[in-house]
Formats: structure tokens, sequence, C-alpha cells
């Protein structure tokens, strides 16, 4: 099959991301942004249409015969919110002198009740109201590291509890992970301590992905997949797949040994860099959901944990709402990957 679409060169070149191979510019996150893409059909799946089209069987079923599935996935980059942040660095320091009871107290009544972000119990009841489950990706930074919140180590009982209720923990790579095979191994060991098994599914920071480097060294590092490849800047199709994928590397001109999971729609993606207002953001997530309903294809969602209150916590149950209603499989990376190693579709 890869043979048909390399026969076609507008496809070949957008499934394999040509254009990001060494391009004169990206934006300040070192990103290759959607806005310097050649390629402007990005809410149409054009590489997995074709493909279907040329009779590879991607009219793919889902577990409990379902049609397409939803791949559900938030990127815990913050536990602790800016001002609480410093109040717990100056908690800290306090407790150097000699108060150091009263405010582990403190923190504890913080860290259970008051605090919006420690939410993972709260975010798998939803999901599990409507028979789904999800991906937790977490950021394993050390103190000083850029974006540095929380000590993973912290978060032990949290990621334990989420795995033993068959919810997936993932490694979120930090800002320098997707450039370098070191800080991947690092940061994945540290985190396999803390949960005490193995780590097979990975998200970088900021969506940051060089193509095909990230994929190599993510291959190498022992991944089994990758959600990162989605643009920050616009919802779509990057490569024109709504299907999971094994990607090409161009230079080698070898597929590459992981599983991309292409993510469709971050939460910041509609309200931040889209600007779009809640009725247009959910006319974009509508349109790309039955799109991929269409093609029986896998849409992955992004949504932060710091993303669960007021509308954007709406907005997120009306997605699973809907995919409900539709008769959609909604599941974690980890499953979607399993589910794709078991029907061994080639591309
Ligand atoms: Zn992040």
């Amino acid at each position: 099959m890869i043979e048909a679409l390399k026969q076609n060169k507008e496809l070949w070149d957008l499934f394999s991301r040509r254009e990001e191979y060494n391009p004169l510019i990206s934006d300040q996150y070192q990103r290759f942004p959607y806005y310097l893409s050649k390629h402007r059909n990005i809410l149409e799946p054009e590489v997995s249409k074709f493909l279907i089209g040329n009779g590879l069987n991607l009219e793919v079923e889902y577990p409990e015969d379902k049609k397409f599935a939803v791949c559900l996935t938030h990127d815990i980059d913050a536990v602790y919110p800016s001002r609480l942040s410093v109040t717990l660095g100056a908690a800290k320091s306090l407790m150097q002198h000699q108060i150091k009871n009263a405010f582990k107290t403190l923190l504890k009544s913080i860290k259970k009740r008051r605090n919006p972000w420690w939410n993972f119990k709260d975010i798998m009841a939803l999901e599990a109201k409507y028979g789904a489950k999800s991906s937790f990706y977490f950021l394993a930074l050390s103190t000083g590291e850029r974006d540095f919140n929380f000590v993973v180590e912290d978060l032990e009982n949290e990621l334990r509890n989420i795995e033993d209720n068959d919810w997936e923990v993932g490694l979120h790579g930090g800002h320098e992970a997707y450039n370098t095979l070191d800080e991947i191994k690092k940061e994945k060991k540290r985190l396999e301590r803390v949960l005490g098994k193995k780590v097979i599914g990975y998200r970088n920071h900021y969506l940051k992905f060089k193509v095909p480097d990230t994929w190599e060294l993510l291959s190498k590092a022992g991944f089994k997949y990758d959600a990162s490849f989605g643009y920050a800047d616009c919802a779509g199709f990057r490569n024109g797949m709504c299907h999971p994928f094994k990607p090409f590397n161009l230079d080698t001109n070898e597929e590459i040994d992981i599983l991309e999971i292409p993510l469709t729609i971050m939460d910041c993606t509609l309200f931040n860099y889209m600007k779009l207002d809640m009725r247009g953001a959910w006319e974009v997530t509508k349109l790309l959901i039955d799109t991929v309903e269409r093609y029986n294809g896998v849409i992955t969602f992004l949504w932060h944990n710091t993303y669960m209150v007021g509308e954007e916590l709406k907005f997120y149950e009306k997605i699973l709402k809907y995919c409900y209603k539709k008769g959609a499989w909604m599941g974690s990376g980890e499953e979607v990957c399993e589910w794709w190693d078991k029907l061994g579709i080639i591309i």
C-alpha cells in the first residue's frame, strides 16, 4: 500500500511530511506551525481517504463493534496553580523555621480540598460515566527545569491509582526531550520508577516535535506509541491521516518502529491559538468528529487537567456526550495501540 501512496507525490509528501524536513523557519518553540504549511486542506483526512479508496481495509471495526474511536488524553503540566505555587514556596521556607507541622497540615488541606487541578479522580469518574477511559501524560521534571511545577514522586499514589483503574499513565516529555535521547530516557526511567511499571505512551510538552527525528528517538527509547503529532496552531489532520500509522523516514527510506496516534484537537488550540468562541469551537469539533466517524478513524483529544474547570469542563463533557451518543469507542492511547497491534494493519 505504501507503494501506491508513493506514486501520488502530493499525498506522499503530505503523509511523510516532507516539507518539515529542515524547514527554513520555525516558531518560538522550534515547532513547524500550520501557517507555514503548503497544505491547506487540514480538515480533510486526504491520505486516509486515498488509502481506503485504494483498497486498504481501513474501515476498521473497534471493540464492541464500534464504528470509530476516540482517544482521550490529558497532559499534566501543572498541579499547583501559580499563586498556590508561590504560597507553597513561601510555606517551604517558613517550614525551615520550626513551624513545620502547622504548614504540613495546611498543605494537606490545600492539596485535598482546594486545588482544582488535583483532579485525576474527578476526570476518571466523568469519563467512566460515558464508558470511556483515557491517558494521562505526566511531566517528570526536576526543580529549576523550564516549567517545573511538581515533583512527580509526590504524585505516586495518584499515578498508581490511575493505573490500578486501567487508565493509562504516559510520559509528557519536557522542553528539550523531543530532540535529546538522553533526556527522554532519563524522564522515562524516572516516571517508571514512580509508577512501578513500563511506560509505553508519549507526548512532548508544547507538542514540540521534529520530523522525523523525534519518532526515531522515541522508538530508540522504547516507546510503543507517540501522540504528539498535531499542530498547536490549528486543529485537524497534520499529515492527512485520521488513523494511527507507522511513520516513514525519508532519509533512511525506512518505516520507523513506533505507532503514531495523531493528535486532532487540543483544548488551547481551539480557545487560544484559533481564538474561537465556544460556539465556533464546537462547530470545528463536531465537524472533525463527524469526519472521523465517516472514515472509521481515530480522533484524538488533548484536554489538560487545567482546562477541567468552568466552561472548558462543560465543553469536554459535551464531547464525551456527543461521541457516546454516536456509539464511539472511547479509550486511552494504550488501548488504541493494543487494538492496532491486534488488527495488524500495515500502511
Ligand atoms: Zn505540556
